[in-house]
C-alpha cells in the first residue's frame, strides 16, 4: 500500500495521520480539510478558551506535520469519491489517488428550520472561526439567548455568565441536557446556573427571531420576548455523511462502519463523529457518538486497521463537560429507564450509576467540584467494560471502593 487519503482535518483525522507514522507507514498520506487551520481541540471552544486570545489549541503544530511528511490540504473540501479508480476530487480540482481512504469529516450544528430566517446576531458554535464571532459579543451588560439546553451551550452560558453577560437558556424539552444524563445530574446543572444567575426556561417554544436595528427579538411561544444581543443556536449537531452518501456507502445516522471502522466499501473506512458504529458492551447496538475521547480513540484505531491490523473497537464511551467549577463525567451509555444507584461523595459531588436487568453496569454519570468524581468514573468505566454484575447496594456506599468491586 503506498497512498491514503484522510478526508476531514478534526480531531480524528490528525490523530490518525500522527498515528499512520507512529505504526511505521512510509507511504504518502494526505489530510485533507476544509478548515483553513490544522487540527485543533474543540472543547476549549465552549470553555475558557473561548475567550482565550492565544488562539487555537492545536494537536501538532505545522512543522510537525512537515517533519512527518504528511501533506496537509487545508482550506480544501474533498467533493466526490470515485471508487472505481480509487481517487478523491477536491474543491480546488485536484484529484488525490488512494488506496486506502479515511473519513473524518465530523458533524455540523443542526441549524433552526429555515422560517427563523438568519441574521448575523445569531449563531452556532463548532470551529474556531465561530468562537471568535462569539466572543466579539461577549463581556458585560451584554444579553445572550442560548438556544437548546444541551451541553455546547450551557458551557457558553456559564462563560458569558463568568464574563458578565445577562443569559437565558430556552430549552424546549422539560429539562435541561435530557440526551445523556440522569435527572439527577441535570438537577444539579441547572441548580449551579440557576445560583450564578443563568435563566433556564425549561418546556419552552420558540416563535421567531426578529432582528432590529441594535439587536434581535426573541420571541417564544406565550407572549414573552427576550431581546439578545447574540443568539447562540446549540440544538445537537448532524454528521457530515454526504461525501459518502453520494460515493454510494451506506449511511445509518452516521456513515455505517463495522466494529473495525470499515464502511460498505472495504477501502474506505469512517471515524469519529461522522460515523455510527456497533458498540460491543451493548450487545452490538449501533451508536453515533459526539466525543472528543472517542474521536481520539477512532482516530488511533482507524489508522491500525488502514493498514491491515484487523483489530475492533473495544472502548467504553466517556465524556466530560465543564461548567462554572463543577465537572461532569459519563462514562457508558446512560439509560433513563433502567435502575439507578446514587452514591454521595460529599461535598456535593455525586454519581449516578445504571444497571440492567442482570446487575451490569451500563452507565455512570457523575458530578462535582473539580476532580472529586475521576477516579470513580475510571473505575465505573472498567466495571462496565467488564460486563461482570455488580451489587447495587455496594455502589451506594462511598466507603466501599469501587476498585474492590472490580476485583471481586
Ligand atoms: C464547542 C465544542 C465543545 C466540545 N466539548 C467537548 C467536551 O467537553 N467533551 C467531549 O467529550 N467532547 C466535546 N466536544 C466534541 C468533540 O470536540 C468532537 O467529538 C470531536 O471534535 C470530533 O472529532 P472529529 O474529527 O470526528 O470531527 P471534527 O472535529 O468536527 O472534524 C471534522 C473536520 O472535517 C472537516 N470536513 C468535513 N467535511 C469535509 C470535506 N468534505 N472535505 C474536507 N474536510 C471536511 C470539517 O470542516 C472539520 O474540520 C466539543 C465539540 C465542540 C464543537
Amino acid at each position: 500500500m503506498s497512498s491514503i487519503v484522510i478526508v476531514g482535518a478534526g480531531e480524528c483525522g490528525g490523530r490518525a495521520a500522527l498515528q499512520l507514522r507512529e505504526r511505521g507507514f512510509d507511504g504518502s498520506i494526505s489530510l485533507v480539510g476544509t478548515e483553513t487551520l490544522a487540527p485543533y481541540e474543540r472543547p476549549p471552544l465552549s470553555k475558557d478558551g473561548i475567550v482565550a486570545a492565544a488562539g487555537p489549541k492545536f494537536i501538532m503544530d505545522l512543522a510537525g506535520y512537515d517533519d512527518r511528511g504528511i501533506d496537509l490540504k487545508l482550506g480544501t473540501s474533498a467533493v466526490a469519491i470515485d471508487r472505481q479508480t480509487k481517487s478523491v476530487a477536491l474543491s480546488n480540482g485536484e484529484k488525490l489517488a488512494y488506496d486506502r481512504l479515511l473519513l473524518a469529516t465530523g458533524a455540523r450544528p443542526r441549524p433552526l428550520p429555515d422560517t427563523f430566517g438568519t441574521s448575523p446576531r445569531v449563531m452556532s458554535l463548532r470551529t474556531h472561526a465561530d468562537a471568535m464571532r462569539i466572543n466579539a459579543h461577549l463581556g458585560g451588560g451584554k444579553r445572550i439567548v442560548i438556544i437548546g439546553g444541551g451541553f455546547i451551550g450551557l458551557e457558553l452560558a456559564a462563560v458569558a455568565r463568568g464574563l458578565g453577560a445577562t443569559v437565558t437558556v430556552i430549552e424546549g424539552l422539560p429539562r435541561i441536557l435530557s440526551r445523556g444524563v440522569p435527572h439527577e445530574i441535570a438537577a444539579a446543572v441547572a441548580a449551579r446556573h440557576y445560583s450564578a444567575g443563568v435563566e433556564i426556561v425549561c418546556d419552552s417554544r420558540l416563535e421567531s427571531i426578529s432582528p432590529t436595528d441594535r439587536d434581535v427579538l426573541v420571541q417564544m411561544a406565550g407572549e414573552r420576548t427576550i431581546e439578545a444581543d447574540l443568539v447562540v443556536v446549540g440544538i445537537g449537531s448532524i454528521p457530515n455523511v454526504e461525501l459518502a452518501e453520494k460515493a454510494g456507502l451506506a449511511v445509518e445516522n452516521g456513515i455505517r462502519v463495522d466494529d473495525r471502522l470499515r464502511t460498505s466499501d472495504p477501502d474506505i473506512f469512517a471515524a469519529g463523529d461522522c460515523c455510527s458504529f456497533p458498540i460491543k458492551h451493548y450487545e452490538g447496538r449501533r451508536v453515533r457518538l459526539e466525543s472528543w475521547r472517542s474521536a481520539q480513540e477512532h482516530g488511533m484505531l482507524a489508522a491500525a486497521n488502514l493498514l491491515g491490523a484487523e483489530e475492533p473497537l473495544a472502548a467504553v464511551p466517556w465524556f466530560w463537560s465543564d461548567q462554572f467549577d463543577l465537572t461532569l463525567q459519563v462514562a457508558g451509555l446512560a439509560d433513563p429507564s433502567s435502575h439507578s444507584v446514587k452514591r454521595d461523595l460529599g461535598n456535593g459531588a455525586f454519581i449516578i450509576f445504571q444497571l440492567d436487568d442482570a446487575g451490569r453496569l451500563l452507565a455512570a454519570s457523575g458530578i462535582g467540584p473539580g476532580n472529586s468524581i475521576a477516579r470513580d468514573i475510571r473505575l465505573a468505566e472498567m466495571l462496565i467494560a467488564s460486563g461482570k454484575a455488580v451489587d447495587a447496594a455496594s455502589l451506594a456506599l462511598p466507603d466501599i471502593k469501587l476498585k474492590s468491586l472490580l476485583a471481586a
